[in-house]
């Protein structure tokens, strides 16, 4: 089991679809997303929306949702 997978499943509050590099595409949290615009890739920990709210670590996810991060 991938923890970065585990933690954004966690962070999310769903769970997330891979494809076969471990990336999946998500509703973004930070803006009012009706398409999926937020991209994740599970094997770097990393993400980044498309609509413009930016991207980077787990840890930045994580703390831009106001959640504390268990790794
Ligand atoms: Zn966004």
């Amino acid at each position: 089991m991938n923890e970065y997978l585990e933690q954004f499943e966690s962070l999310l509050g769903y769970k997330l679809k891979l494809d076969s590099k471990g990336q999946a595409m998500a509703k973004c949290p930070f803006h009012n997303d009706k398409n999926p615009s937020l991209s994740i890739n599970v094997n770097k920990g990393i993400w980044n929306c498309f609509a413009g709210c930016g991207g980077g670590s787990i840890y930045s996810f994580a703390k831009r949702l106001g959640k504390a991060l268990d790794l």
